[in-house]
């Protein structure tokens, strides 16, 4: 089957070449992939700023269709449609994994960088991590499950600040942002998504989704807000995140600035900030994305820009690296 496989962690090397198709063993489903979405992850994968164990074949944010069982599973999930989370094994015994935080497992493997991945027709994932899905989402929508839990990790969880009556700023109006603009919106936060002038065409978008929007030339409005979600992984956006958060407000990053920066952190000390963030996601946060999309809280549809296969691959990486879209989709079926 065809797979886009990165070769080893040097910038570049990513093809698309033929792998074999895998079997589902003890404990495991086979998925036939109907979406894998393109993640920032992916990105720095392919910029070789994210080291995998290569050979392997990348992809994370799948939707597919069970159409194997393991040993131990029930086989009255074949023909299920169902998102999945993406460790494939933990080590089950760290104080991480006992607490429901498997991200955070120094023994994590994960589909898409340790284990074969979801960017080819068929891929293994464990049992426990696949969630099937209301009929009436589509199967691309649905890949943005995977993104949606990571943001429920970094701004639902336990210390949850934002909710009925949080003036929330979102900045940077990707596709992590605008997913963590409508969790915050789900709670009931007025939430204001700010952007570069690059950003016009996603800004425009964060409108339509019924944000106030405010593109970088204006003025950060210092101490208004309640919360702040740091989305752009720009230094210059978490010192407007800073900058922009009111006294005892919450701060919760989850750009990733990727090397040093010189940023006012003293705004912590003297505002009383809290900061936070979320690495990738766990069970719980699983439950919760489940649960909005459930409801209808988000709207995944809206952020779709465009759905191609496999061998568009390169001119799809092209456009995820530019700000033209905001999430871009294979169907390996295509
Ligand atoms: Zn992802
Ligand atoms: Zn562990």
């Amino acid at each position: 089957m065809q797979a886009i496989v990165k070769g080893s962690n040097e910038p570049g090397d990513l093809t698309l070449g033929e792998v074999a198709r895998p079997s589902a063993r003890s404990g495991n489903v086979l998925l036939e992939v109907a979406a894998t979405g393109i993640c920032g992850t992916d990105i720095h994968i392919y910029k070789g700023e994210y080291n995998v164990v290569p050979p392997v074949v990348i992809g994370h944010e799948v939707c597919g269709f069970i159409c194997d069982t393991g040993e131990g599973v029930s086989n009255a999930l074949i023909g299920k449609r169902v998102v999945s989370e993406t460790f494939f094994s933990v080590c089950k015994v760290c104080n991480f994994c006992r607490n429901g935080k498997p991200n955070l497992c120094a023994q994590r493997k994960s589909i898409g960088t340790h284990v074969n991945g979801a960017m080819t027709s068929f891929v293994e994932v464990p049992a426990h991590g696949v969630h099937i899905l209301p009929d009436w989402i589509s199967s691309p929508a649905a890949s943005l499950a995977e993104p949606l839990a990571c943001i429920t990790n970094g701004m639902a969880d336990d210390n949850y600040l934002v909710g009925p009556g949080s003036d929330v700023l979102v900045i940077g109006p990707g596709a992590i942002g605008l997913l963590a603009a409508q969790v915050a919106q789900a709670t009931g936060a007025s939430v204001t998504v700010r952007g570069t002038p690059r950003d016009r065409a996603r800004l425009d978008l964060a409108e339509k989704l019924g944000f106030a929007v405010q593109d970088g030339s204006a003025p950060i409005e210092e101490a208004r807000f309640s919360a702040v979600v740091e989305c752009s992984g720009s230094p210059y956006g978490v010192e407007d995140a800073l900058k922009a958060c009111g006294k005892r407000g919450h701060l919760v990053a989850l750009g990733i600035i990727g090397k040093s920066a010189t940023l006012s952190f003293d705004h912590v000390v003297f505002k009383e900030l809290t900061v936070t963030s979320g690495f990738a996601s766990n069970p719980r946060s699983w439950q919760r994305a489940m649960q909005l999309i459930a409801d209808k809280k988000v709207d995944l549809e809206a952020m779709v820009s465009e759905v191609a296969p496999l061998r568009d691959w390169k001119r799809l990486f092209d456009k995820s690296m530019s700000a033209e879209g905001l999430k871009f989709v294979f169907d390996p079926r295509a």
